[in-house]
């Protein structure tokens, strides 16, 4: 069985630094590490390639510096990673960030499942998922905290949803999004670590793709638009108030009356 599993750099900050101007994510000068829900993904992926013959390839799309994401995943036991990088996909919103992966993972083959994170910790829309799967037209599981079997067939799957679990069958070639819960990701294993460095990591660019229409790619494949990014406005005062309760008492009612 082949299973992509798809990782992505982020900054190891969650102060969502913005340049107002652009509306671009500053991330110059922040520290990048991988984004925690997608080692669970990969987690996932290893533990099912312990019951079931499987070979694991990890795609992440990002800056040459994302490279270490899949150095990362070497260490943790990935068999093969891709390196999605090209000015040509900057500035690239979900569209085009799903639209992105989907032809990368084509020129690496065919995939019987592929496994997400359940979002990330800075674009954060969780949307990433659901789209590679409409791209790739496989069935797609969101919230699976659970890999209870894997057949040449078919996955079955716990979705944990707000209220319940639900067990769901996928037939493969499916897509699923895992919860980090579920999946608390290994340390990566000294051995792995010092192979890491020296694996091969196969770069793919627009050039390497079926559709090299620049275009569908970036900014310019993006159907979204930042045209302002601010602070929200403080719309209310928070008044501190101190003293005796009854004394506080009289000071909200004050406040609420106007
Ligand atoms: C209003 C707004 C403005 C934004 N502005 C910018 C901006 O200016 N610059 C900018 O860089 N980003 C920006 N983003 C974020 C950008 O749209 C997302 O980074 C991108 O679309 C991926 O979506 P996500 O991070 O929300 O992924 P999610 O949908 O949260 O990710 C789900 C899963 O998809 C997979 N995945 C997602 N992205 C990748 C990837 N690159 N490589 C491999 N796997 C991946 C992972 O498995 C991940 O766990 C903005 C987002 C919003 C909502």
């Amino acid at each position: 069985m082949k299973i992509a599993v798809c990782m992505k750099q982020v900054p190891a900050e969650s102060r969502g630094l913005m340049n107002e101007e652009t509306g671009v994510i500053v991330r110059a000068g922040l520290k990048p590490e991988v984004n925690s829900y997608d080692l669970s993904a990969l987690e996932a992926a290893l533990r099912i390639r312990e019951n079931v013959p499987a070979e694991i390839h990890v795609f992440t799309m990002g800056p040459p510096k994302a490279e270490d994401v899949i150095r990362t995943a070497f260490s943790m036991g990935a068999d093969a990673g891709f390196l999605i990088s090209d000015p040509a996909f900057s500035g690239a919103d979900v569209l085009a960030t799903s639209y992105t992966l989907y032809r990368a993972m084509e020129t690496a083959g065919e995939y019987e499942l592929v496994l997400c994170g359940r979002q990330t910790t800075d674009g954060d829309t969780a949307q990433v998922s659901g789209a590679l799967a409409q791209w790739m037209n496989v069935p797609h599981a969101n919230w699976v905290s659970d890999i209870e079997n894997v057949t040449e067939a078919s996955v079955t799957v716990a979705q944990k949803t707000e209220r319940e679990r639900v067990r769901m069958l996928l037939p493969l070639p499916c897509l699923l999004s895992v919860e980090r819960e579920g999946f608390l990701p290994r340390l990566p294993s000294l051995r792995l670590k010092m192979t890491a460095g020296k694996k091969t990591v196969v770069s793919i660019g627009i050039k390497d793709l079926s559709d090299r229409d620049p275009a569908h790619y970036g900014l310019n494949g993006s159907a979204t638009r930042v045209r302002k990014i601010y602070p929200p406005p403080r719309t209310q005062r928070n008044p501190l108030f101190s003293g005796t309760a009854d004394a506080c008492a009289e000071m909200i009612l004050h406040e609420v009356r106007g």
